[in-house]
């Protein structure tokens, strides 16, 4: 890693073998940044990758500033590839969390930052329409209401990982010594002010999108 600038906003995505979707991701990724007026530093973080992506990540870190990559060692695994990325995030205002396999929109990271500049710590997304096959989603759908009636605090229904944190959100995080991490959990967990925004995969803005929740 090697940062020439403090960033305002962290976007933190990590990577298991998408070298097809490598491109427009970052085309996507860099169009939206294009129309931001505050610095943002892409962390891009491959998890043992068997197919380009790692070398994706490095020639992309070569030829533009922004991007950071973070190489894991091995496959890891969804949840501690985040990790790795919120632990060495620099935005020192906010952490935006997004898959990489574009089914999280990167155009959305503006209306995710405007909500936590309204005074959010956490902005998550809830999904609308999945695109998931049938099983998935009655699999999905099942797994978040059972797991309302067992915790004893409220993790939000049909959100992912998709969504943004504070810094000082993404700092407690990093300091859970939790070996087995369920970020959406815990970022829950964590408290302050949340909200979560409704969106599709295939909005390109927010615009016509439902705030679902405010606590
Ligand atoms: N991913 C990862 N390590 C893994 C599996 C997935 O870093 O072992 C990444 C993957 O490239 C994607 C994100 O985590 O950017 C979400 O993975 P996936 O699309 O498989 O999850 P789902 O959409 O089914 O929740
Ligand atoms: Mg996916």
């Amino acid at each position: 890693m090697n940062h020439q600038f403090t960033p305002e906003l962290s976007i933190i995505i990590p990577l298991y073998n998408e070298e097809k979707v490598f491109r427009k991701l970052t085309e996507r990724i860099d169009n939206m940044l294009n129309t931001l007026n505050f610095e943002v530093e892409v962390v891009l973080i491959d998890d043992g990758s068997l197919d380009q992506t790692a070398s994706l990540i490095r020639e992309k870190c070569l030829s533009d500033s922004k991007y950071q990559g973070i190489l894991l060692s091995r496959n890891h695994g969804h949840q501690l590839a985040l990790t790795a990325g919120l632990a060495h995030s620099l935005g020192s205002k906010a952490v935006m969390v997004m898959d990489g396999d574009l089914q999280d929109p990167p155009e959305l990271v503006i209306d995710f930052y405007n909500k936590f500049k309204e005074g959010y710590d956490v902005v998550y997304a809830v999904r609308r329409n999945r695109k998931e096959n049938i099983f998935k989603r009655i699999a999905y759908w099942s797994y978040y209401r059972l797991q309302k009636s067992v915790s004893n605090f409220a993790i939000p229904i049909d959100s992912g990982d998709f969504g943004l944190m504070s810094r000082r959100v993404v700092d407690q995080l990093v300091k859970m010594p939790e070996q087995s991490r369920y970020l959406r959990g815990m970022r829950s967990w964590v408290g302050y002010k949340q909200i979560g925004i409704e969106y599709s995969e295939t909005a390109d803005r927010m615009e016509n999108l439902t705030i679902v929740s405010n606590n």
